[in-house]
C-alpha cells in the first residue's frame, strides 16, 4: 500500500511505547464533575438546571439556540449543587455546571437508541447536535455543523483522522484497537448523511495492528477503505491530511468543504456511532494519561467533568513532581497551572513531563538556515512572522500570511538557534487577526 503525506513538518520522537499496547481501562467515577458551559467553539451553552435540581445520567443541562454550539449532558445521575465559574484547561474561569454524583447510574428516559436508517439524511446532523458531539481530537468544532455544510457546496469524500500523530497520545489508536465496529459505523453514520460511499480512515503507519484490522473491516463495507499515512508530525492536522489522502488543497482561510472533504476524528466518530447505537449522548470520552512522571501510565475511559486531580491520584501518582503538565500533545496541548480542572470534550491527554522532557532551551541568535521555512507545513517563512511580531509589525504579518500558521510547533522543534518561533508568532496572529476584525467592524459601520 502507497503510504501517503504532505510536504513539510517535523519526525518528534514518538513517546507512545508506554502506552499503545495497554487496554484502555474503566476509571472510577468521582464524588464531584464539573461541567463547564463552553466545551466547544461558538456560543456557550446556558443552563437548564439550577442548584438543588435532581440530574440525571445523559440529560440536557445547558443548551443555546446559537447554531454553532452544543448542548451539555450530565455524565452521572445526582443533584446539582453550584452553577458558577469555574476554571478550565485553557487557564481561563467559564460558567460551570457542578453536579454530586449520587452514584445510582439512573439514566435519563431519553437516552433510547435509535436507527439511523430509519431517518431522512437531512435529520442526522440535528441528532448528533443533540447529543452535544463536538471534534473531540482538541479542535471542539461543533460537529453538526461539518454535517450542514453551506449552500452551493457539495461533500463527495469523508475522513475518519487516524493520524494521532502528536508523541505520547495514543486515545485513538486504542479506540481503533478496541471499538473498530463503533468507528466503522459511525463513518457509515456520516456517508449516508451525504448520500455517499467514499469512506476513508487514514492511519499512521506506527500503528499496523489497527491498519489491519479496519482494512479487514472495511473490506466487508461497501466504499470504505483505510489509506496509510507516513508517521510525520502535523499529519493530523485537517489541511495536510485532506492533501494526503485526496492531493486536494484547502484555500486560506477556507474550510474542508470548499474541497468537497469533512473529516472527523476517530473518538467523535465513535461518539456519533454511541448516539444510534445505545442513545448515550457525549458524556465520556479516552484520555491518555502519560509522561515521564506518570508511575502508571495508560488510556482511561473518562467521564467529562472528572477533575485532572482526580484521575491522576486514580492512575496511580507521580514517581517525580513533573516539571510541566499539558492537556492534549506535548506539540499544541495547552500547559496547566492548577489540578482542579476537569476533563471537557477536547480533552485526548494529561501528559505530566519531567524536567528533561519539559526542557525548554536557550534561544540563539538567527543563523539564516531556513530550515523553519523548509519544514513548514503551511508554506509560510516563520522566522521572519516570528520577528515581525515581536517587533508588532503586525501589517506585515498580515501581508506575510501569519493568520494561515496552524501553531503546529514544527518551526521551533527544528530550529537549530532553538528560536521561540511559534510562541511569537501565536502573539502576532491574535494581534492580526483582531486588527482584520476591526478593519471589517469599521468597513460595516
Ligand atoms: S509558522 Fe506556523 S504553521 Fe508554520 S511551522 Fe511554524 S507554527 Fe507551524
Ligand atoms: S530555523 Fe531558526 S536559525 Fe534557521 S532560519 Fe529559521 S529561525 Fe533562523
Amino acid at each position: 500500500m502507497p503510504k501517503l503525506t504532505f510536504r513539510g513538518g517535523v519526525h518528534p520522537k514518538d513517546q507512545k511505547e508506554p502506552t499503545r499496547y495497554k487496554s484502555i481501562r474503566e476509571l472510577e467515577v468521582p464524588e464531584v464533575l464539573v461541567f463547564p458551559l463552553s466545551q466547544h467553539i461558538g456560543a456557550p451553552a446556558k443552563p437548564l438546571v439550577k442548584k438543588g435540581d435532581r440530574v440525571l445520567k445523559g440529560m440536557k443541562i445547558a443548551d443555546n439556540e446559537a447554531y454553532v454550539s452544543a448542548p451539555v449532558h450530565s455524565s452521572v445521575s445526582g443533584e446539582v449543587i453550584a452553577v458558577e465559574p469555574r476554571p478550565v484547561p485553557s487557564g481561563q474561569e467559564v460558567m460551570s455546571i457542578v453536579v454530586k454524583n449520587d452514584f445510582a447510574e439512573e439514566y435519563d428516559p431519553n437516552v433510547q437508541p435509535l436507527d439511523y436508517t430509519s431517518l431522512s439524511p437531512d435529520d442526522i446532523p440535528a441528532v448528533v447536535r443533540e447529543a452535544g458531539v463536538v471534534g473531540m481530537g482538541g479542535a471542539t468544532f461543533p460537529t453538526h455543523v461539518k454535517l450542514s455544510p453551506p449552500p452551493g457546496k457539495t461533500i463527495d469524500t469523508v475522513i475518519v483522522n487516524g493520524a494521532e500523530c502528536e508523541p505520547y497520545l495514543t486515545s485513538d489508536h486504542r479506540v481503533m484497537l478496541e471499538t473498530p465496529d463503533e468507528v466503522i459505523l459511525g463513518l457509515k453514520i456520516i456517508l449516508y448523511r451525504f448520500g455517499i460511499d467514499n469512506g476513508h480512515i487514514a492511519i499512521e503507519d506506527n500503528k499496523p495492528d489497527a491498519i489491519d484490522l479496519l482494512s479487514g473491516l472495511c473490506a466487508k463495507e461497501k466504499g470504505l477503505k483505510v489509506d496509510v499515512l507516513k508517521k510525520k508530525y502535523p499529519q493530523g492536522g485537517e489541511k495536510q491530511l485532506i492533501y494526503a489522502v485526496t492531493r486536494r488543497k484547502v484555500p486560506l482561510g477556507g474550510l474542508p468543504a470548499d474541497v468537497g472533504v469533512v473529516v472527523v476524528n476517530v473518538d467523535t466518530c465513535t461518539a456519533i456511532a454511541r448516539r444510534f447505537m445505545y442513545g448515550t449522548p457525549l458524556t465520556r470520552r479516552i484520555v491518555t494519561v502519560a509522561g515521564g512522571c506518570i508511575a502508571d501510565p495508560c488510556n482511561y475511559r473518562v467521564r467529562i467533568g472528572t477533575p485532572v486531580d482526580f484521575i491522576l491520584e486514580k492512575a496511580g501518582g507521580f514517581t517525580e513532581e513533573p516539571k510541566k503538565i499539558v492537556m492534549g500533545g506535548p506539540m499544541m496541548g495547552p500547559p496547566q497551572f492548577r489540578l482542579d480542572v476537569p476533563i471537557i470534550k477536547g480533552t485526548s491527554a494529561i501528559l505530566c513531563l519531567t524536567e528533561k522532557e519539559a526542557e525548554v532551551p536557550e534561544e540563539g541568535p538567527c543563523l539564516r538556515c531556513g530550515k523553519c521555512v523548509d519544514h513548514c507545513p503551511m508554506n509560510l517563512m516563520p522566522l521572519y512572522l516570528a520577528d515581525f511580531a515581536r517587533r508588532g509589525d503586525i501589517d506585515s504579518c498580515e501581508k506575510y500570511k501569519i493568520t494561515a500558521c496552524i501553531e503546529c510547533g514544527c518551526c521551533s522543534y527544528t530550529c537549530p538557534a532553538k528560536r521561540q518561533l511559534v510562541q511569537s508568532i501565536r502573539v502576532g496572529k491574535q494581534e492580526t487577526m483582531a486588527q482584520i476584525k476591526k478593519r471589517q467592524e469599521a468597513a460595516k459601520a
